[in-house]
């Protein structure tokens, strides 16, 4: 029957945006209200911030067991970025997907760029923040980078701006209202998760032809 929806393949949904846009408190945000999204846990080489728990927010690994990773094909896809290696396991996403869930991937541009190459259909959203100013200030503000990291995550933001034409949505993230996007995201999950598939025209052709 296909009042079943969401479909049990559940959604991929990719959030980007510049360093410091407020990508992660809002995706906190968005999973604590929604328990049918989960949230894709990456690898990575950067060292822990002072509120970072490993296998929460990231697992934390050092670069030859992330090297060994990318040897034995671990990674649905990963990207140098900035000093630090950062990569999606494909183990995360196999325990996921099946389980009905909708995943949250938080990825960086190049990252993305490389999952839709692999013909995986996902729904990406690019998460801005109002200014390139306030994006400055929000980064000095969180004093999680050296000077001179800060300036290079405010160059690769410049560059990241290349890559919005290739995202399904971009929304702003304004300054102290996380629920502002968070609500904006959920309505595009909403709207996604009503998209006509495969698998909802096949339930549809086959409730009707079993009630002929
Ligand atoms: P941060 O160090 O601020 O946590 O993350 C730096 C950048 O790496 C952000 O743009 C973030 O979206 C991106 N990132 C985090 N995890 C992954 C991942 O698994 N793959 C890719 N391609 N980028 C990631």
């Amino acid at each position: 029957m296909w009042n079943n929806r969401p479909s049990q393949q559940g959604l991929f949904i990719v959030i980007s945006g510049p360093s410091g846009t407020g990508k992660t408190s809002v995706i906190r945000a968005l999973c604590e209200s929604d328990p049918t999204l989960a949230f894709s846990i990456s690898a990575t080489t950067r060292p822990p911030r002072s509120d970072e728990t490993n296998g929460v927010d990231y697992h934390f690994l050092d670069h030859t067991e992330f090297e060994d990773l990318i040897q034995s094909d671990g990674f649905l896809e990963w990207v140098k970025y900035g000093e630090h290696y950062y990569g999606t396991l494909k183990s995360t996403i196999e325990s996921t997907v099946g389980s009905g869930k909708d995943l949250i991937l938080e990825i960086d541009v190049h990252g993305a760029k490389k999952i839709r190459n692999l013909g995986i259909r996902y729904t990406s959203i690019f998460l801005l923040p109002p200014s390139l100013e306030s994006l400055e200030k929000r980064l000095r503000n969180r004093k999680t980078e050296s000077d001179s990291e800060l300036q290079q995550r405010l160059l690769i933001a410049r560059s990241e701006s290349d890559f919005i034409s290739g995202y399904d949505y971009c929304i702003v993230n304004p300054d102290h209202n996380v629920e502002k996007a968070v609500t904006q995201i959920r309505h595009i999950i909403s709207a996604e998760r009503c998209r006509i598939d495969d698998q909802l025209l096949a339930a549809i052709s086959q409730e009707f032809s079993s009630t002929q």
